[in-house]
């Protein structure tokens, strides 16, 4: 009649610690933890190491209403006090998801599987916390299995297609250059934006075939466009690198390959990277830019300011341009604040050396706005939404007719 509950807990920042100070350090750092839990059990509870930094701990003899809660938030704190390994303090902390065998019959490699379930959602919802399972889990966890299914038979069906957002000069209203911008057109669900498959294409990996096939795409139908004389040789394309592809060694070499297969001067491509990601990464990706760099193409820091401690990367990173993010933008009309941070931003980039592109252009006023602090570059809904490349050369067509 016992009903025990099963807990999957796994250390946060221990891969760091790992990757900083070494094996030796992170297999102290695991006994000191797991000691930690131990030292705080009841007699009849079991905490055992389930592999890496994972642990799984079993607790008996439990009753009311969400009993084991209580148990594991008491560990969670426990792991949160600073632990010496090798003479330094080292922080961290853990999530925990929580699994009870409320159900008769259900199997211990079951009880795993759905704590696993909840332990993933912990993460998910920043991590450091104890998260139960419940059924619509298991229902969310079914849809993105399935969501990961359709990613990769997408790809190889080709259901994705490139858009492009027209980057302009604020000041003359010219055309520099373009964003690509991935959609995926779904069978049954019709078009689909990137903020519902872009992450989690990165979470499962399927961001790397896919972000590759959006860069020799783009970089293909601008070469083309080049061809056809639709644009000229300062027309930039811009292209959005994840922090996999970022992470992974082989994309300098997979860029120059584009580059060579398309035709495209690597000074006409840009690759931007969201700050957040040039923030969780460290020399590795460091490595990689500098890789890009000496191809030839441009860097830019996308989203900036959205991250923290933004001025230091602007310092580290070999980067050509700044792209403010649109929220600034978007509140230039009534806080002065945003004002003064779009024109302390612009020109400190330029005392840098770099140029500055301004997302989220909606209005005549913003253009205005952008257009007297300096902004190298606009781009929104003012002057266009992502267009098909189609529509994308009727816009060009245009402005050649008006010019001829
Ligand atoms: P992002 O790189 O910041 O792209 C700009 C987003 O802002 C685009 O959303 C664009 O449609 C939207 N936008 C442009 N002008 C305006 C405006 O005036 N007002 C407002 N409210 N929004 C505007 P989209 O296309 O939905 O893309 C969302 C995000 O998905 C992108 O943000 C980017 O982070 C990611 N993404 C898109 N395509 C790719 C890709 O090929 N690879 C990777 N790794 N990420 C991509
Ligand atoms: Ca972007
Ligand atoms: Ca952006």
């Amino acid at each position: 009649n016992e009903r025990p509950a099963i807990v999957l807990l796994d250390l946060d920042g221990f891969k760091v610690v790992n990757d900083s100070l070494g094996h030796g350090a992170g297999d102290a750092l695991l006994v000191a933890a797991g000691e930690r839990m131990a030292a705080d059990d009841r007699p009849g509870d079991t905490v055992d190491r389930y592999g890496g930094e994972e642990f799984a701990v079993l607790l008996e003899s439990l009753d009311g209403p969400d009993p084991a809660r209580q148990l594991v938030e008491q560990m969670l704190e426990a792991l949160r006090a600073p632990f010496v390994v090798e003479g330094r303090e080292v922080f961290i902390s853990a999530s925990a998801g929580i699994a009870y065998s409320r159900r008769e019959g259900i199997t211990p490699s079951e009880l795993l599987r759905v704590a696993d379930i909840a332990l993933y959602r912990a993460k998910a919802s920043g991590k450091d916390c104890a998260v139960v399972f419940d059924q619509a889990m298991e229902r969310e966890a079914v849809r993105r299995l399935d969501l990961e299914t359709d990613l990769r038979r997408a790809l190889e069906r080709g259901e994705f297609q490139v858009y492009y957002q027209p980057e302009v000069e604020p000041s003359s209203g010219m055309v520099t250059g373009a964003e690509a911008l991935v959609r995926w057109q779904h069978p049954e669900r019709g078009l689909v934006s990137p903020a519902d498959f872009i992450p989690l294409a990165e979470e499962t990996g399927v961001i790397l075939p896919l972000g590759a096939w959006v860069l020799r795409q783009a970089c293909t139908e601008v070469q083309q466009w080049r061809a056809k004389g639709y644009v000229d040789e300062s027309f930039a394309l811009s292209v959005n690198l994840s922090g996999r592809q970022l992470a992974t060694p082989e994309l300098v070499g997979e860029v120059q390959a584009v580059l060579a297969e398309s035709g495209l001067d690597p000074a006409s491509l840009r690759l931007e990277i969201t700050e957040t990601v040039l923030m969780e990464d460290g020399p590795g990706s460091a490595r990689t830019l500098e890789g890009l760099k000496a191809l030839g193409v441009e860097l830019a820091i996308d989203d900036f300011g959205t991250g923290y401690s933004s001025l230091a990367y602007l310092q580290r990173f070999p980067v050509d341009t700044v792209k403010i993010d649109r929220s600034f933008i978007a509140n230039v009309g009534d806080d002065a604040r945003a004002r003064a941070i779009v024109h302390t931003v612009t020109h400190l980039a330029h005392v840098l050396g770099m140029r500055v592109t301004a997302e989220g252009i909606e209005t005549e006023l913003h253009v205005e706005f952008v257009a007297n602090a300096g902004c190298d570059r606009g781009q929104g809904y003012f002057y266009s939404r992502p267009l098909p490349a189609a529509e994308m050369l009727r816009l060009f067509g245009r402005k050649q007719e008006h010019a001829a």
